[in-house]
């Protein structure tokens, strides 16, 4: 099997190549319009801790909305199941950042992975943790094994200038009552966790947790229990894409996450994590060359979890 993956992820980065040029970075915060668009990497570990990669496989980018799913791990291990008094489970159909959902459902998001869902989950992290944006940073390094995670303060700082759709979400949800602290502080929390730079192979490593029942495959260490996890990759599977889950479902069957800094993360229950990096997104904001090769990883291994 080992051999397989290896060759099969060589395949995959041959046949993507007439993608290169296909969409466009991230223009929206200024700071990763910089990131240079012709980046592909590709990282695969199996649940056993074998690696296989293809490119810019350890180059460090913004992994961007795919934190989401480190604040809601994050936040399920301290809260619960009661977070879903406040955020719901179900696909979005819209937009990352719509704020149209927001009015007609009262300031409820639809789910955890849409920047509205992520605020909220920013709200209990302020009220639970001590020190929020290192106790995030904390959890993001254990679960991925590495110690050098950081943020990149220059893009939290070019998001905090230019991201005028999120602060009108944040208050908005607080109009609603469905942010408790301080404004600024939310979203000081929320544009940090964005900025977060990991690697495929950081993504790869830290994902694995959650195809592996909660529990980090190197330590043991139990994060979240089963029931917790089925529903995290639940959420993965049904609103990890925005208004493209249903594509993503249906070309590559497997729950991730995708963000604007070009990173998409995907995982196969008991088996391996995936995780790719192609900055030059399509018009809902996913990478072009993320959503291929992960099909074609699919395809070619004859297995997805359907
Ligand atoms: N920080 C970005 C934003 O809030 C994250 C969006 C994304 O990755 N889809 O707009």
């Amino acid at each position: 099997m080992s051999s397989r993956y290896s060759a099969i992820l060589h395949e995959i980065h041959t046949e993507i190549l007439p993608l290169q040029h296909h969409g466009t970075v991230a223009q929206y915060i200024p700071e990763l319009a910089k990131i240079d668009p012709n980046k592909f990497g590709m990282h695969l570990r199996t649940i056993e801790g074998n690696d296989f990669s293809v490119g810019n496989n350890e180059e460090l980018f913004s992994i961007q909305s795919i934190s989401k799913v480190f604040a809601l791990a994050y936040t399920v291990s301290l809260v619960g199941e009661t977070i879903f008094e406040r955020v719901g489970v179900e696909p979005s159909g819209s937009s990352f950042n719509s704020l149209v959902q927001l009015e007609y459902e009262k300031g409820i998001p639809r789910n955890p992975l849409i920047n509205a869902g992520a605020m909220v989950l920013c709200d209990v992290l302020i009220d639970k943790l001590r020190e929020p944006k290192d106790d995030m940073l904390a959890f993001v390094r254990k679960l991925s094994g590495n110690s050098g995670i950081t943020f990149n303060e220059r893009v939290a700082a070019s998001e905090k200038e230019f991201g005028f759709r999120n602060v009108a979400m944040a208050y908005f949800l607080k109009s609603f009552g469905n942010i408790h602290h301080n404004v600024d502080e939310v979203l000081d929390l929320y544009f940090h966790i964005c900025s977060i730079e990991m690697s495929c192979k950081d993504l790869a490593a830290s994902f694995l947790l959650f195809a592996n029942h909660g529990k980090i495959v190197s330590t043991g260490e139990s994060i979240l229990n089963k029931s917790q996890t089925k529903r995290l990759n639940a959420i993965m599977q049904l609103c990890g894409f925005y208004d493209e889950a249903g594509e993503f479902s249906f070309t590559v069957g497997l729950p991730g996450k995708s963000g604007v800094g070009g990173g998409i993360v995907a995982l196969h229950p008991h088996r391996y994590t995936v995780a790719t990096w192609g900055p030059r997104l399509n018009a809902k904001g996913n990478s072009v060359m993320g959503m291929k090769a992960l099909e074609l990883l699919t395809t070619k291994l004859g297995s997805s979890i359907f």
